[in-house]
C-alpha cells in the first residue's frame, strides 16, 4: 500500500514523472487538472462550471475539488494506494484529504518535491502549449499559475516537511534521469515496488 503526492511548480514535469511512478508502484495516478480536463472536453457539469476558472488559471473552488477527490479515491482502484498529482493545492485541500484518510486510519507516506527553475519552466511549459494546445499555456496564464502555486501551494511544503514527509527531487534534466532519482529516494525511506513484475513494467 503506497500513498504518495507529487508536488511541484506548473510545468515541473509533475505529469511524466507521476506516470511513471504510477507504472513502477502499480497505483493509479490521480491529477486532478487531467480530470477537469476531461470533463470540460466532455462537456459535463462539471467541465461547464470549471472551463473559464482554468483557462483563466485559476484555482477551481475547494469544494468541487475536494468533491471530486473524496469519489475518486473511493473507488477500488484506490484501495492498492494512490499517487496524488496536483492536489491539495491549498490549505483547506489539505486539511480535507488529513480528514478523508484519517477517518480510514491512513496517511500519505511521502511528499515528492520537484524542484526546478522557474524559467526552465516557462520555456517548458509554452513548449506544451504548441505541443498539446493547452488553453491555460499562454505566457500570462502561466505566470499567473506560478504566482498561485507560490502563493497558495508553496506553503502546503511546509506542513508536510513538519511531518518529515517531504522527499525534494532536482527535476532538471532528462526524464529517465528524474524518474531514477525519484525511485532511489523513495526506496531510501523504504518505499519500494512490491513484485519485480511491476518494476520491470516500466523497463
Ligand atoms: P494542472 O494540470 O495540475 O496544471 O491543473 C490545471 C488547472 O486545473 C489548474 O490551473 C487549476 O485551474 C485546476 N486545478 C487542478 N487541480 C486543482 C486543485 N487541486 N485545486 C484547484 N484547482 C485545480
Amino acid at each position: 500500500m503506497t500513498r504518495l503526492l507529487i508536488v511541484g511548480p506548473p510545468g515541473a514535469g509533475k505529469g511524466t514523472q507521476a506516470a511513471r511512478i504510477s507504472l513502477l508502484f502499480d497505483i493509479p495516478a490521480i491529477a486532478t487538472g487531467d480530470i477537469f480536463r476531461a470533463n470540460i472536453k466532455n462537456k459535463t457539469e462539471l467541465g461547464k462550471k470549471v472551463s473559464a476558472i482554468i483557462d483563466a488559471g485559476d484555482f477551481v473552488p475547494d469544494s468541487l475539488t475536494n468533491e471530486l477527490v473524496a469519489s475518486r479515491l473511493k473507488e477500488d482502484d484506490c484501495q492498492r494506494g494512490f499517487l496524488l498529482d496536483g492536489y491539495p493545492r491549498t490549505l483547506d485541500q489539505l486539511a480535507f484529504l488529513d480528514a478523508m484518510l484519517s477517518a480510514e486510519g491512513k496517511s500519505l507516506d511521502a511528499v515528492i518535491q520537484l524542484i526546478v527553475d522557474p524559467d526552465e519552466v516557462v520555456s517548458r511549459l509554452l513548449k506544451r502549449a504548441h505541443e498539446e494546445g493547452r488553453s491555460d499555456d499562454t505566457e500570462e496564464t502561466i505566470r499567473y499559475r506560478q504566482s498561485l502555486y507560490q502563493r497558495e501551494t508553496a506553503p502546503l511544503i511546509d506542513v508536510y516537511k513538519q511531518r518529515g514527509l517531504v522527499i525534494q527531487i532536482d527535476a532538471l534534466g532528462d526524464v529517465e534521469e528524474v524518474a531514477g532519482r525519484i525511485a532511489e529516494s523513495l526506496a531510501e525511506r523504504g518505499i519500494v515496488a512490491n513484485t519485480s513484475d511491476t518494476a520491470t513494467a516500466t523497463n
